[in-house]
């Protein structure tokens, strides 16, 4: 395998004139990918569901079954519940290991992780239907980033020391929160593996996750390079399964202190009335967007079709942060129009592993709205009249309209002259019905963590 030297990540640039220049230098996928992970993860053991039932895993773009994997249920849910206290009792292994260790550990990860990177992508890409270069260059070198990002902070969560009243001592100690339940979906299946389990294990809790049932291969590979890396049994379970049988036991445990969830905004109601019902566990949830994308009239073109024509279509459009709400200024609409429609109609859809392939197989579609406004007022208040707030983006040359857009959207993250330039380093959620919390830089520690004050009393010298 060699790699090339088109960069696709952030700004996601699929140019079928580069790539074909260029194939003879890029990654190719694992050919005959054999699937060795079909069952559940605990302790770091491969183990049988104890209902003894299974599930068909298929390949999106032909409707081939891949394999079956082992259906987790609420028993298999306990067990995994178990074994993730036990991992996090005081005096384990992994509460006594040093910080810096625990960091060292997800560096590691990240390491195997990219070592078995072109396989990862080959998972991806046969399991979820990306384009095998997408997986590659975009999905994989976020998990890595995520990983070795969180690797780093490990041993750099601080507690304050407070100027409390009186004669005492106040500090901070930023301790784990315990076991965390994670639910993800199935449109980023590795991504979002890394982003919910890098924060968790960088604050020390210890982990019980369910990926998607209809993407779980990648989430169960990682499994064995977490049992390679190091890190001690029970700290990191996977359990594939459905979502109203497993992830349902995973919402209302309780001996689960905290659970995260991206999926649907339906989905995410259900766990939040779960974890209130049963032990109030924390809850942080990232869920869907209509999100608004602002093209003035002052914007680059060309440029700004592309981002706009990226910013719905990427990943198939099935993406929580897709741009699916384009408002443009009057005087530039007609030609905008005119130039999206002639960029999708040369959008190249075809086999996830052919490298032109812009598109792979469709699940939900990408709908391209491009509505026309008149004002800077108009369009603040048309873009903001949504129940969602995941992200927004707006285009021009003008540093003050982008300014002022940008303070007046009720999003949790504004992108001015680019989009879907998500990053490790910055936080990401969503205001209103996209969301509690965020994940991801600094911020997603807080989500991980428990403040806890410690006040001692400093005796008087004459006492
Ligand atoms: P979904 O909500 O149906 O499923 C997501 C996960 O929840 C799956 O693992 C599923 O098994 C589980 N689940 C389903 N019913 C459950 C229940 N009753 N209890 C507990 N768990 C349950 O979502 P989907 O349609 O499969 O995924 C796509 C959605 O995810 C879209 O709405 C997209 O916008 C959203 N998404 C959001 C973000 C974000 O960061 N905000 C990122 C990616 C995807």
């Amino acid at each position: 395998m060699t790699s090339s030297k088109i960069e696709m990540p952030g700004e996601v640039k699929a140019d079928p004139a580069a790539l074909m220049a260029s194939l003879h230098l890029l990654p190719s996928p694992t050919p005959n990918l054999e699937i060795k992970y079909t069952k559940i993860f605990i302790n770091n053991e491969w183990q049988n569901s104890e209902s003894g039932r299974v599930f068909p895993v298929y390949n999106p773009a032909t409707g081939e079954q891949v394999c079956e994997v082992q259906e987790a249920d609420k028993v298999d849910i306990d067990k995994a519940v178990r074994a993730a206290r036990l991992a996090f009792s005081l005096g384990s292994v992994w509460r006594r290991m040093d910080a810096s260790e625990r960091g060292r550990l997800l560096g590691k990860l990240a390491d195997l992780v990219e070592r078995d990177r072109a396989p990862l992508a080959t998972m991806e890409s046969l399991n979820g239907g990306k384009p095998f270069l997408q997986a590659f260059y975009v999905d994989l070198q976020g998990v890595i980033k995520t990983l070795r990002y969180y690797a780093g902070w490990a041993d750099k969560i601080h507690g304050m020391t407070i100027p409390v009243d009186g004669d005492y001592f106040t500090f901070t100690r930023h301790e784990p929160i315990g076991v965390c339940g994670q639910i993800i979906p199935w449109n980023f299946p590795l991504l979002m593996f890394a982003w919910k389990i890098a924060p968790a294990l960088c604050c020390g809790n210890t982990v019980v996750i369910k990926p998607a049932e209809q993407t779980p291969l990648s989430a169960l590979y990682m499994g064995a390079l977490i049992k390679e890396a190091g890190f001690p049994p029970g700290v990191i379970n996977i359990l594939p399964g459905y979502g109203p049988t497993a992830g349902a036991a995973i919402a209302s445990h309780i001996g689960i202190d905290k659970i995260a969830f991206t999926g649907s905004t339906e989905v995410g109601k259900l766990i939040q009335e779960a974890a209130g019902r049963s032990n109030l566990k924390r809850v942080t949830l990232e869920l869907g967007g209509k999100s608004p994308n602002i093209i003035f009239a002052d914007a680059d073109l060309d440029y700004a079709v592309e981002q706009a024509h990226q910013g719905v279509f990427f990943n198939q459009g099935q993406c929580c942060t897709a741009g699916s709400r384009i408002f443009v200024e009057e005087s530039i609409y007609e030609e905008f129009v005119r130039r999206s429609v002639e960029r999708a109609k040369r959008r190249i859809v075809g086999s996830p592993f052919d490298p032109t392939t812009e598109q792979g197989p469709q699940i939900f579609g990408p709908v391209q709205e491009i509505l026309r406004f008149k004002t800077m007022d108009e369009v603040i208040e048309r873009a903001n009249n949504s129940d969602f707030g995941l992200v927004a983006a707006v285009f021009t040359n003008d540093i003050n309209k982008a300014l002022t857009v940008s303070s007046a959207m009720q999003a949790g993250t504004v992108w001015i002259n680019c989009y879907n330039a998500l990053n490790a380093q910055s936080p990401f959620g969503g205001f209103k019905m996209s969301g509690n919390g965020r994940e991801m830089g600094e911020f997603g520690l807080r989500e991980y963590s428990e403040v806890k004050t410690v006040t001692v009393k400093i005796p008087q010298k004459n006492s």
